[in-house]
């Protein structure tokens, strides 16, 4: 697989450029990558150091967002039947789940899908029909009707997958029950 080199990066926070490196700085940390991949490693330190130094701000909220997933992964270590826990626990995976969503399906997309699909399927079974059937005219004249009948159903079908894989109302924005993570060496008091 071919590697792409990085040569630019703009900081959407301050709208500096960040530039990368055109020669290697031999880093025995990254001895184990091949030269596309060290590039990208060492540039990727950059850029996140630049988010440290210059953002504290945001980079705490980063910091906050990623002690969310840590306490996810901890509590996935368990086995239990404990409700507040299993609540806990899901909220936080809903948590990253919704951070690190690649994209939403609209309602526009949604219904054009439906629309497309359903008239391209109608339309095949019209196509085959009419060579079989007396009165071909109409098959025809159903099909407009069916076509609004199979979108309408194939829309439900992929409102209930979008419901399923995007959860976009499982949870309110705040948790539903009590959760302050515990910092370590921390007790709830
Ligand atoms: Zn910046």
């Amino acid at each position: 697989m071919a590697h792409e080199i990085a040569s630019a990066c703009k900081c959407k926070l301050c709208g500096e450029t960040i530039i990368g490196q055109a020669g290697l700085i031999l880093d025995a940390g990254l001895a184990g990558l091949d030269p596309a991949n060290q590039r990208t490693a060492q540039f990727t330190l950059r850029l996140a150091d630049h988010v440290i130094r210059k953002h504290p701000h945001e980079n705490k909220a980063l910091e906050t967002k990623a002690l969310e997933f840590l306490g996810m992964l901890r509590l996935a270590n368990y086995a239990t039947s404990d409700r507040g826990i299993l609540e806990q626990r899901d909220f936080l995976r809903w948590t990253v789940h919704q951070a690190t969503l690649n994209g939403r399906l609209s309602d526009e997309k949604l219904t054009t899908a439906a629309v497309d699909f359903a008239g391209k399927v109608v339309d095949l079974c019209v196509a085959s029909l009419i060579l079989q059937v007396p009165a071909p005219e109409h098959v025809e004249r159903v099909s407009v009707s069916l076509k609004a009948q199979a979108a309408e159903t194939l829309a439900e079908i992929l409102n209930g997958l979008r419901e399923i894989i995007e959860e976009p109302g499982r949870y309110q924005v705040t948790a539903p029950a009590a959760l302050a993570v515990p910092q370590d060496g921390q007790t709830r008091s």
